[in-house]
C-alpha cells in the first residue's frame, strides 16, 4: 500500500466523508475547509500533480472537472456559482503530492488569490 495520504483515503484505509466515486476517481469533503463548500476531487491512480499529467490523460482531466460540476451542483452551489483550484507544486501552495481538485463555494470567493 502507497504511503500517499490521498491513496489510502481512495483506498478507504483512511477514512474521510466520501461525496463521489466511480472507477476512476473519488470525490471527498476537505478536513479543513476554507467555504461552506470545501470538496476534493482526486483520480484513484497516483499521479503528483497535473503537471504529470500527458496527452493520454485528457480522459482523466476532463472527467475530473466535470465531476466538479457535479458536485457543485449535488452541493447546491452551482447557481451562486464556485471555484475549481488546483494548487501545483511550492509556489502554488500544494501541500498533499497527490493531484487534487478543490471544488469551493457557499460564499463569495475572493480574487486575487494571497
Ligand atoms: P493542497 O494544499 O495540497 O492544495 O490541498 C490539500 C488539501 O487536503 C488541504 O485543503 C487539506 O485541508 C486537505 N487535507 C489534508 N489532509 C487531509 C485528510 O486527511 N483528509 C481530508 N479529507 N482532507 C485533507
Ligand atoms: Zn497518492
Amino acid at each position: 500500500m502507497s504511503e500517499c495520504l490521498f491513496c489510502k483515503i481512495a483506498a478507504r484505509t483512511i477514512p474521510a466523508t466520501l461525496i463521489y466515486e466511480d472507477e476512476m476517481l473519488v470525490a471527498f469533503d476537505d478536513v479543513n475547509p476554507q467555504a461552506p463548500t470545501h470538496t476534493l476531487v482526486i483520480p484513484r491512480k497516483h499521479v503528483v500533480s497535473i503537471a504529470e499529467l500527458h496527452d493520454s490523460d485528457v480522459g482523466l482531466l476532463g472527467r475530473l472537472m466535470l465531476v466538479g460540476n457535479k458536485i457543485a451542483q449535488q452541493k447546491g452551489i452551482a447557481g451562486d456559482g464556485y471555484r475549481f483550484v488546483v494548487n501545483t507544486g511550492v509556489h502554488g501552495g500544494q501541500s498533499v503530492s497527490h493531484l487534487h481538485l478543490h471544488v469551493l463555494g457557499g460564499r463569495h470567493l475572493a480574487w486575487p488569490p494571497g
